[in-house]
């Protein structure tokens, strides 16, 4: 079970992505988690992106792409796969597709989280405060610059999937527990 989880910076992915792993065994590929690690650990990467992670713009296609195929090849053979914050452009959800064909592997479940646009800034300051590892791009104008991104080069991708794929849209605005719920029966429903 391959899935992807979209929808903007605090819509609660990485915290849906969680539930899957414990639930399902599944592995969370979370461009952000990775990049972040990198960040931290002070590799050769890490230091090609810090200043653009703290900016709250995106990190370039192909680095991205290099990265997440190295993870796909290590993980193909697991129970499933959850893609999130990866794809965030065009370029990369197409690379996606030929990256997963490429390794016979298939796109089973998409799911969009929506959510009210006023919610997320709060939201996102809520979680720094929360936060014991302070991530320097939860600060309001770097936030909206985020939202921004997200509105101009990730949400055509929802369009790009609802094209070829069921994309199943989720109301992100529920509690933690009902939105697990609901993504537990979808994919009980397509095992
Ligand atoms: P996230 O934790 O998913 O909100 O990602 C944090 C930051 O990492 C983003 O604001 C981007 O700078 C970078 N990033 C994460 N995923 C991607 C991606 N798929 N493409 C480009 N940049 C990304």
């Amino acid at each position: 079970m391959n899935l992807i989880l979209l929808g903007p910076p605090g819509c609660g992915k990485g915290t849906q992505a969680a539930n899957l792993v414990d639930k399902f065994n599944y592995c969370q590929l979370s461009t952000g988690d990775i990049l972040r690690e990198a960040v931290a650990n002070e590799t050769a990467t890490g230091k090609i992106v810090k200043d653009v992670l703290a900016s709250g713009r995106l990190v370039e296609d192909e680095l991205i792409i290099k990265i997440m195929e190295e993870k796909i090849i290590k993980k193909k053979s697991g129970p499933g796969l959850i893609f999130d914050g990866f794809p965030r452009t065009l370029i990369q959800a197409n690379e996606l597709e030929r990256l997963l064909e490429r390794n016979q592997m298939s796109l089973d479940l998409i799911i969009e989280l929506e959510v009210d646009e006023g919610a997320l800034l709060e939201r996102i300051i809520k979680r720094a405060e929360e936060s014991r590892e302070k991530r320097e791009d939860d600060n309001s104008d770097i936030v909206k610059r985020r939202l921004e991104v997200y509105n101009k080069e990730t949400r055509p991708i929802v369009d790009f999937y609802s094209s070829r794929y069921t994309v199943n849209k989720v109301d992100g605005m529920k509690s933690i527990q009902e939105v697990s719920n609901i993504i537990e029966e979808m994919i009980e429903n397509k095992q």
